[in-house]
C-alpha cells in the first residue's frame, strides 16, 4: 500500500499555546480519513501542517514521500498545488471570475495552457454536473454550486490529497448531502480524503476511518 501522508510525533506550538502535542498518523492511499473533535482541539492547526500552509515546531511531515520540513517557502507552494487540492467550507472562489476560469486557473498557475486548461476544467464541471454553469458568476451560484464548483478547482492538477476542511458546513442540509455523496464518489474511485469536520453524521457517511482528537492528541 502506498501511504500519502505520515506525520510523525508533530507539535505545533502558537505562543505559550500547544495546538498540536505529539500527532502521529498514517493515511494510506484510498483511504477516506475524517479528523473530527471540539472546537480548539488543533484540527485546522492539523490540516495547515499537512497542506504545508505553516510548519510544524518539531516533527516531520510526509506527505507522497516529500519531507516538508525540507522544502523551501517556494517548493512548498509548488507542492501544494501539485499535490494538495483544497476545499474550505466558504469555498474561496475567485469572486470576479466565472465558474470555468476559477477551475482553470489551478492549471494554468502550473503552466498549463489556457486552451487544454480550459477543456479540462469543462470535462471537470461536467462530470461534477455543472457544466451548464460554466460561465456563471460566484455570485449567482448556490452554495452547493460553488462548493462544486471549488471541489472541481481541487481537482484540477490530480491532487494526491484532497484536503476538505468542514466542506458542508456553510450549506444547507440538501446542498450537504450533494457535495457529501460527491466526496464519497470520488473516494469511490479512488481519491484519497481527508475531511475536517464535527459533524458526525457526515464524518460516518464519508470515511473509511475517524480520528478524533482532543486537546491536540489522537484520542
Ligand atoms: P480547531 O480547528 O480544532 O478548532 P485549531 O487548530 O484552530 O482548532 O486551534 C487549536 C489551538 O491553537 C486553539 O487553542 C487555538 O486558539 C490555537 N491557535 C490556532 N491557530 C493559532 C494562531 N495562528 N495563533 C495563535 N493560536 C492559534
Ligand atoms: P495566492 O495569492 O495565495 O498565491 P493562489 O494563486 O495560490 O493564491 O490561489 C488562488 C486561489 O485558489 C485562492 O483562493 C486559493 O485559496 C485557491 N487555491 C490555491 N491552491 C488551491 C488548491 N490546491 N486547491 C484549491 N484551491 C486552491
Amino acid at each position: 500500500m502506498t501511504t500519502v501522508v505520515r506525520l510523525d510525533g508533530v507539535r505545533k506550538e502558537y505562543g505559550g499555546t500547544t495546538a498540536l502535542d505529539g500527532v502521529s498518523l498514517r493515511i494510506e492511499a484510498g483511504e477516506a480519513v475524517a479528523v473530527m473533535g471540539p472546537s480548539g482541539c488543533g484540527k485546522s492547526t492539523l490540516l495547515n501542517m499537512i497542506a504545508g500552509l505553516d510548519r510544524p515546531t518539531a516533527g516531520t511531515v510526509e506527505v507522497h514521500d516529500e519531507d516538508l520540513g525540507k522544502l523551501s517557502e517556494t517548493g512548498l507552494a509548488l507542492f501544494r498545488r501539485r499535490r494538495i487540492g483544497m476545499i474550505f467550507q466558504f469555498f474561496n472562489l475567485l469572486d470576479d471570475l466565472p465558474a470555468l476560469d476559477n477551475v482553470a486557473l489551478a492549471a494554468q498557475l502550473m503552466g498549463v495552457r489556457a486552451r487544454p486548461a480550459r477543456r479540462r476544467a469543462l470535462e471537470l464541471l461536467d462530470e461534477l454536473g455543472i457544466a451548464e454553469r460554466r460561465n456563471a458568476y460566484p455570485a449567482t451560484l448556490s452554495g452547493g454550486e460553488r462548493q462544486r464548483v471549488a471541489v472541481a478547482r481541487a481537482l484540477m492538477n490530480r491532487p494526491a490529497l484532497l484536503l476538505a476542511d468542514e466542506p458542508t458546513g456553510a450549506l444547507d442540509s440538501r446542498s450537504g448531502e450533494q457535495v457529501m455523496d460527491l466526496l464519497l464518489d470520488l473516494n469511490q474511485i479512488g481519491q484519497t480524503l481527508l475531511l475536517v469536520t464535527h459533524d458526525r453524521a457526515l464524518a460516518e457517511r464519508c470515511a473509511t476511518r475517524i480520528v478524533q482528537l482532543a486537546d491536540g492528541k489522537v484520542a
